[in-house]
């Protein structure tokens, strides 16, 4: 029997996949327990907000037909908000689709893109899928402040003439760590004119920091600047899969040409759109997420454990023994967290805000597993 694997593209054959979370049904399933609490994959533990729940049950009499390709009143509704022109917003299906539209307009077998060891799971895939080489640079050593965190200048000593792409994700997961404005900015100004860089921002609502870069604010200045942004965290919609991409219209327009038709479904473009205006439940979900993290550190630090600084809505700790067993033990009891053996940091693990109860009870799990 031919091995049908053998047929697919090099670069895809030696590809890893990515690992998500565990679902709480396949618990549910596996150890036949119930009453479980998932911290595994960054979501808002108030999920949307009245308002995008509305705009979700009157969009669901809709679903015979098929979605508006252009997403018109959703990008109408960015682009007032950041000041951009229409024709630089793309829409994803979830950030992710456009991280891959930009790896496929714009990568090539012969080109290469730039990331940081430790950076989002998803670049590597991309990138490899293309066929282009993926250069990576270390990040911060451990004694760093930013341990763990993106070095700018490490990674600028990989762009050469064949760079396309560079990804910096600001907080970035799993780490939770993040790059300040000016070596930021400096880092984008001092890349070539033939270099893309992707300012990855899917967690950026969350930051409660005035002097935080937020990079949307430079695209007129830098036009090989695409920011990317999400609806799956801070507004509580990762189900529904939304996201898009702030850019030039010359570079929207590559990434129009390699997206799917009907990429973003209608009861999403919808949910989004009444999510924008709800900036009630967006500050409840980053006052929530304030103190829950400032919860889980004090109790990470109560259990003696080493934490990564963090400005997202989860909590890098290294459990100084292998993780898989920990995670294990917590599975146990009902609580899924996320293990990042596949980002090489085996004994650590990645821990997603909830409520002040679920926060409790990973701590008590936690605590447990040790
Ligand atoms: N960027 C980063 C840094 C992320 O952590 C995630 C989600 N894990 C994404 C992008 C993609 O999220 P989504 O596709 O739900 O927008």
């Amino acid at each position: 029997m031919p091995d049908s694997s053998q047929l697919a593209a090099p670069s895809v054959r030696t590809l890893a996949p990515y690992v998500p979370g565990k679902p709480i049904e396949e618990l549910e399933r596996e150890y036949g327990i119930s009453d479980i609490i998932k911290l595994a994959s960054n979501e808002n533990p108030l999920g949307p907000g009245a308002r995008a729940r509305a705009a979700i049950a009157a969009a669901s009499s809709e679903i015979g037909l098929y979605p508006d390709g252009g997403g018109f009143v959703l990008k109408q509704a960015l682009a007032r908000k950041y000041g951009w022109a229409i024709e630089g917003i793309t829409l994803g299906n979830g950030s992710n689709d456009v991280l891959v539209m930009i790896a496929e307009a714009f990568l090539t077998p012969e080109t290469e893109a730039v990331y940081s060891q430790y950076a989002f799971a998803v670049y590597p895939i991309a990138v490899q899928a293309t066929g282009a080489t993926a250069r990576v640079a270390a990040a911060f050593p451990e004694q760093h402040p930013m341990a763990l965190g993106h070095d700018l200048d490490a990674m600028a000593q990989l762009v050469n003439e064949r760079t396309r792409v560079v990804f910096v994700a600001n907080p970035n997961n799993p780490t939770g760590t993040w790059v300040e404005s000016a070596p930021l900015k400096r880092f984008i100004a001092g890349l070539p004119a033939t270099t893309l860089v992707v300012m990855d921002e899917a967690y950026i609502e969350y930051v409660d920091d005035p002097t935080f870069p937020d990079s949307s604010q430079w695209l007129n200045e830098f036009p090989n600047l695409i920011v990317t942004r999400t609806f799956s965290k801070a507004y509580g919609l990762a189900g529904l899969r939304v996201g898009y991409a702030l850019a030039s219209p010359a570079i929207a327009g590559m990434l129009n040409r390699v997206r799917q038709a009907f990429n973003v479904n209608s009861i999403a473009l919808a949910a989004a759109s009444a999510a924008l205006d709800d900036s009630d439940h967006l500050q409840k979900s980053v006052a929530l997420n304030l103190s829950g993290l400032k919860q889980l550190e004090e109790g990470v630090d109560q259990l003696g454990l080493r934490r990564y600084p963090s400005r997202g809505n989860f909590l890098l700790i290294d459990c100084a023994r292998p993780a898989a067993s920990v995670y294990e033990s917590m599975l146990r009891q009902g609580v899924i967290v996320r293990p990042v053996g596949n980002y090489q940091l085996p004994s650590h693990l990645r821990i997603t805000v909830g409520t002040p109860e679920q926060n409790r009870r990973m701590l008590d799990a936690l605590r447990q597993a040790l």
